[in-house]
């Protein structure tokens, strides 16, 4: 439960909350979560916790599992449902905590916690009725049908960019379909995941039965995909260390699901409408500061509308209104030095390539912006598929246009990375929007839209170095990561 230091200062601090108690990390570190738009700005001070407070939680994890697989699956949901009212009626206050400590803007940061709520009460609903299959029986006097079981204690490890939707999505059905779950928020932005176990604990979920504890990858993280007693990891965030989460929780045979980075590609053809198409890859470039894993980062545009469409997306990124989250803007801030860092190396390596910087390519340091992590949006142009700036995950508001001769080499280009996301094509032609969607390589291929943005209740993953390919997250196929199927001969 987060104790506020000062009412001027807004600066909380949490703890841990190990079998449903709120405690501070064994050894009683700490550290300190900065706001993005002003990071001189301590927005929460959370326990650096170490391996002893990641040991405890999956114990208590683990003590809890049964008691919570055997409460009737529609008693779970109404937990669920309860702290989707929670988050409801506290969403004015998680949109400011979102903002204040991601960066993202107020709208966006409305649109996520919404997304949380929904969530929550999709999964709270999908409690009464997911189960298994009747099938018909060869013996007389049998039924045969198969029933899921929760696989009992699942950690969670979630990135920074949505820190309130991933989290959810994970949660949901975790619990939904009862396991007891360890749960390690990304460090830049642990507030909002606190709200959301607060709303859960709330709502009356038994201690035990979900644990968080802040603290680094290396040893909080590491713990959970090394200990004996956790039987299932769901993570998301980089692909770096999505392939060693990988390996190490692979190794005592978990249930592994990766969700991890993109080069995701819009594919812009000569039938395509312009206006729409700059619209779509701009919005899906440069929203949420192009820091989401779905984030269109190469526009491959047909050399008959490259002119016309490169004209259009320079003036869409300096139209946009960059400044703090909490006034609205188009655009927010980096998330943090590092990752702003990471978005200037890589503008500095696609020019040392070749590649034609058409607008942006600066941090914004002077006057209002002199004290966050703040970029301009930047388009490249010229650029070829073999660039870094064109295979590279870059994670930030830098857009890669690549001109290609028509449909064919757009798709050949489109899937010339190797990582398969999203995907989307901007077209009237009917049949190469059916080619693309049969040819593309992608867990998410989408027809005249955006590359980022999801509904909630229909599957989401990768392909290639995006995913492990093991499981899908979201939907029904959230539930099936987290439960195994027992099949049921019963001959009465
Ligand atoms: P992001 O920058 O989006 O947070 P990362 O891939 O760096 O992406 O981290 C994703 C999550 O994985 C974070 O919660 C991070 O603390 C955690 N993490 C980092 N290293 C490890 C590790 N070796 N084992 C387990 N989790 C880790």
């Amino acid at each position: 439960m987060a104790d506020s230091q000062s009412a001027s200062s807004a600066t909380e601090t949490y703890h841990n909350y190990i079998d449903g108690a709120w405690v501070p990390a064994d050894a009683g570190a700490t550290f300190e979560v900065a706001n993005p738009a002003a990071p001189s700005e301590t927005v929460a001070v959370f326990p650096e916790s170490d391996r002893e407070d990641a040991a405890a939680a999956v114990e208590a994890a683990a003590a809890a599992a049964q008691g919570w697989a055997d409460t009737p699956a529609p008693q779970r949901g109404a937990i669920l449902q309860d702290a989707s009212h929670i988050l409801k009626h506290k969403k004015a206050e998680l949109v400011e905590t979102l903002v204040r400590e991601e960066g993202k803007t107020r709208a966006e940061a409305d649109g996520e916690v919404q997304r949380a709520i929904d969530i929550f009460a999709y999964y709270g609903q999908r409690a009464r009725d997911f189960g298994g299959t009747t099938a018909q029986s060869s013996g007389t006097g049998t039924n045969l049908y198969t029933v899921r079981e929760p696989l009992g204690v699942a950690a969670l490890i979630t990135p920074w960019n949505y820190p309130s939707a991933i989290p959810a999505w994970k949660l949901g059905p975790a619990l939904a379909t009862g396991n007891s779950v360890v749960f390690k928020p990304a460090s830049a932005a642990p507030t909002i995941a606190a709200k959301l176990v607060e709303a859960l604990d709330e709502a009356g979920l038994p201690d035990g039965v979900l644990n968080m504890v802040t603290g680094p990858g290396k040893t909080v993280g590491d713990e959970f995909m090394s200990n004996g007693l956790v039987d299932a990891v769901s993570f998301t965030g980089s692909s770096k260390v999505g392939e060693i989460v990988y390996e190490t929780a692979t190794e005592d045979g978990k249930r592994v699901q990766c969700e991890m980075g993109g080069k995701n590609p819009t594919v812009v053809t000569d039938s395509a409408d312009l206006d729409r198409a700059v619209e779509i890859v701009g919005s899906g470039a440069f929203g949420v500061t192009g820091q989401a894993c779905t984030a269109c980062s190469r526009a491959i545009v047909d050399e008959a509308v490259y002119d016309e469409f490169v004209e259009g997306i320079v003036d869409y990124a300096e139209s946009l209104e960059i400044g703090p989250g909490l006034e609205d803007p188009d655009m927010g801030p980096h998330v943090s030095e590092a990752e702003l860092e990471g978005s200037l190396e890589y503008i500095d390596i696609a020019q040392t390539e070749g590649a034609t910087l058409a607008t942006g390519g600066e941090a914004l340091t002077e006057g209002a912006y002199a004290e966050g992590h703040y970029i301009e949006p930047t388009v490249f142009t010229d650029v070829t598929s073999e660039m870094r700036i064109a295979q590279e995950e870059v994670f930030g508001p830098v857009l890669a246009v690549l001109p290609v001769s028509g449909f064919e080499e757009g798709l050949a280009v489109a899937n010339d990375v190797e990582y398969g996301l999203s995907a989307s094509i901007v077209t009237q032609n009917h049949t190469e929007a059916n080619e693309f969607i049969d040819r593309i390589e992608s867990g998410v291929a989408k027809v005249n839209e955006k590359t980022t943005g999801l509904e909630l209740h229909v599957p989401f993953g990768g392909v290639k170095r995006s995913s492990t390919n093991t499981y899908r997250e979201q939907g029904e196929d959230g539930m099936e990561f987290f439960t195994q199927t027992k099949t049921v001969y019963d001959n009465y």
